[in-house]
């Protein structure tokens, strides 16, 4: 059976290798006669899963030691309470706005710290990235927080800011629930970074976060236990009952991850060079068209999500129709921007933009 190419934002494609593992594995994972769902989070079993996967993380996006990876639930959007309930100390944050993401963390974060904004593209439509030397970062913010792919506006950050180069001692937050495990991370630009499983690498239902270990252990008394920080760190993510099937899942993508291969390069390196190769093709051709466009400075654009817009609006239903009829699935964009959005995660094939391609071209012609 060939499968549909899905271009869904999330919860997103999954390799169909992991697909076809994991349901192999459903019945009786390992002989031990129980489906993943069914172990004991505290069995040797799903220890084994817990503790692979974890090392393969780190393995695949070389986590230095002093950082803590702990496998969370509440999804991103948790995280936008849980991390100024950690780090903030009930003092000040600053934030960087740079589409729906980042502005709805900023929100949420006033419920616990002093937020101020230090720098939005708000008034550019969230197109572009505001240049390092206009963000106005305040002395004593206990962290600066990014969302380095902003899914809707699919505006990427090429590289971390280097806080210390803007005269900032405070750690970096990034929210990488959209590209995490796509390209590499420079750790040592980071202090926290987190992400919701069902982009790229997993079912929804667990939130990845990378957090060095001094930044443990400040968390204001009101924090729920459950996502205190130290207290996930210190029982290695079982403080209660972790979303096991979606670890295990994770785990058999970041294998898959691992096995990745394109010239020289490995691994999440070969990931990395898949993905530019694909977001090329897919630009390339809405750019060299009549009928498309994509809003994005060239500079930012994201390499996982791709919003562009017919020329013609009155043709969209059309298009997403024989996008449908050719098996190109959940192109249509976000309702808060319009027009049609390709999401090409890592398990996304360049046979599927290519198929997207053809299909663009085929219709701009077809109504030209
Ligand atoms: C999807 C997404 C979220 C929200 O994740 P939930 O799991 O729905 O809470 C947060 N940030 C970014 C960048 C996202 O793409």
């Amino acid at each position: 059976m060939t499968r549909p190419f899905n271009f869904s934002a999330g919860p997103a494609n999954l390799p169909e290798a992991v697909l076809k593992q994991a349901a192999a594995e459903m019945l009786d994972w390992h002989g031990s006669g129980m489906s993943v769902m069914e172990m004991s989070h505290r069995g040797k079993e799903f220890i084994s899963i817990y503790e692979n996967a974890e090392a393969d993380f780190r393995e695949l996006m070389v986590v230095p030691k002093n950082f803590k990876i702990l496998f969370m639930q509440g999804g991103g959007l948790a995280e936008n309470a849980i991390v100024p309930l950690n780090l903030s100390r009930g003092g000040s944050a600053d934030f960087v706005v740079t589409g729906s993401w980042s502005d709805k963390s900023q929100k949420e974060a006033r419920k616990y710290c002093d937020v101020q904004v230090s720098a939005t593209t708000e008034s550019r439509a969230f197109t572009s990235l505001p240049p390092l030397d206009t963000w106005q970062l305040r002395r004593d913010a206990s962290y600066v927080h990014i969302c380095t792919n902003e899914t809707i506006h699919g505006v990427e950050f090429q590289e971390l800011p280097d806080l210390r180069a803007l005269g900032s001692d405070a750690p970096l937050v990034i929210d990488f629930s959209s590209h995490v495990a796509s390209r590499p991370v420079d750790w040592s630009r980071v202090g926290l970074a987190f992400g919701g499983a069902q982009k790229n690498l997993g079912p929804a239902g667990v939130t990845l976060v990378v957090v060095r270990e001094d930044l443990l252990g400040h968390a204001l008394s009101v924090c729920p236990s459950a996502f205190n920080y130290k207290t996930v760190a210190d029982n290695e993510s079982m403080y209660n009952t972790p979303p096991t099937y979606a670890i295990y899942i994770a785990g058999l993508t970041f294998q898959w991850l691992k096995q990745q291969r394109e010239g020289k390069a490995t691994g999440i390196k070969a990931i990395e060079k898949h993905n530019a190769a694909k977001a090329q093709l897919l630009y390339d051709a809405i750019d060299s068209s009549q009928l498309y466009f994509n809003k994005v400075s060239k500079d930012c654009r994201s390499r996982m999500n791709v919003p562009f817009f017919l020329r013609d609006e009155s043709r969209n239903d059309a298009f997403l129709a024989g996008a449908k009829a050719r098996d190109l699935l959940q192109l249509k964009g976000h309702k808060s921007v319009g027009g049609m959005r390709a999401s090409i995660y890592n398990a996304m094939p360049l046979a599927g933009v290519q198929a997207l391609v053809n299909y663009l071209q085929e219709f701009e012609q077809k109504h030209a």
